[in-house]
């Protein structure tokens, strides 16, 4: 005889290496079956976006977009077209702190292999790195670069996006409880059933130390550090977020933290932030009400936004 078995409530998740880091989904199902089914469509769009975005696949959206977009205008998907336009707005609302064309001179880094562009090579292709050789037009749809050796790399908001988009699907199918995380960026729908989810903000030179833990309810943050992809070299750290007026890595900050309502905007904001330092970035934050900042910089100095108040 065959027994319908009742629907059982639980806890479903999973996790895999991609976008160089970390991706995870961890979400509570009425319906097991049914969660596990949903789990298995995160882990896709996951996939769907890397292969969109990513400049490591030759035959990637981003990628074509590279070899093409200063030969002729190009036209290209909404989505990218969509995240493109908001990296531009960040731009200018950052005074050119957050620009996506870092690129033209950050692809000649290697943080794995520990290579770094010479002084003349960084002065060779620092002229390609402006958001405003980027132009795109809405009616056409297309994207199209003034001058060639223009790169863009969404990897300051694209992991955002991506934990943004994944909430956005699951509060679509129903779900009320999930945290999405891709390394730095976390997104959660409701709390822990119950509680609120508790994210830590990992210490940028202590290992296994926090800095502070937060209590989140349907937030996303989003933290940048300089221990994420680095090398030393004669005591110096070269690390993966370059100031666009050098193209040389930022100094003076260790790790950045944004909470708000929108991952993408969390995101963004963070590597904008690291860009512009303590005082400016407390500066831009003010602009956006709904998002707070926490930033640690190279003196261990721990500063706060408005919104929150520093513990004692
Ligand atoms: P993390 O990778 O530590 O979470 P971020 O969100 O700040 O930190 O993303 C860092 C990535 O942002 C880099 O690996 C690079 O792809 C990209 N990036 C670096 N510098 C800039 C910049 N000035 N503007 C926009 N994106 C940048
Ligand atoms: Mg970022």
């Amino acid at each position: 005889m065959l027994v319908a078995l009742p629907a059982r409530a639980d806890w479903v998740g999973d996790a895999i290496d991609l976008m160089g880091t970390r991706v995870s989904v961890e979400l509570w199902a009425d319906d097991e079956a049914r969660g596990r089914e949903l789990v298995a469509e995160i882990m896709r769009e996951y996939h769907r976006v890397d292969d969109a975005m990513s400049t490591y696949k030759p035959t990637s959206e981003i990628s074509l977009v590279n070899a093409r977009a200063a030969d002729a205008p190009m036209v290209i998907g909404d989505e990218l077209f969509r995240l493109v336009e908001r990296s531009l707005e960040l731009s200018v609302a950052s005074g050119g702190a957050f620009d996506i064309t870092y690129d033209s001179v950050g692809y000649l880094y290697d943080f794995r292999a520990h290579q770094r562009p010479t002084d003349s090579e960084i002065a060779a292709h620092l002229n390609a790195v402006d958001y405003r050789h980027v132009v795109l037009d809405r009616e056409r749809h297309t994207i199209f670069f003034k001058t060639h050796g223009v790169r863009i790399n969404l990897g300051g908001i694209a992991k955002g996006y991506v934990v943004e988009r994944a909430a956005a699907m699951l509060r679509a199918r129903g779900v009320e409880h999930a945290l999405l995380n891709a390394g730095g960026d976390t997104r959660v729908i409701g709390d822990r059933r119950g509680q609120p989810w508790i994210v830590g903000i990992r210490h940028p030179r202590v290992a296994d130390e926090v800095v502070t833990r937060l209590p989140l309810v349907d937030e996303a943050i989003s933290t940048s550090g300089d221990y994420e992809r680095f090398f030393e070299e004669n005591g110096r750290r070269y690390h993966h977020i370059i100031n666009p007026a050098t193209g040389r890595p930022t100094e003076g900050i260790l790790t950045v933290t944004v909470i708000g309502p929108d991952g993408t905007m969390t995101d963004g904001l963070d590597t904008a932030i690291f860009v512009l330092g303590v005082e400016k970035g407390l500066q831009l934050i003010e602009a956006y009400p709904e998002y707070e900042t926490i930033i640690v910089d190279a003196t261990g100095k721990v500063s706060y936004s408005k919104g929150l108040m520093a513990p004692n």
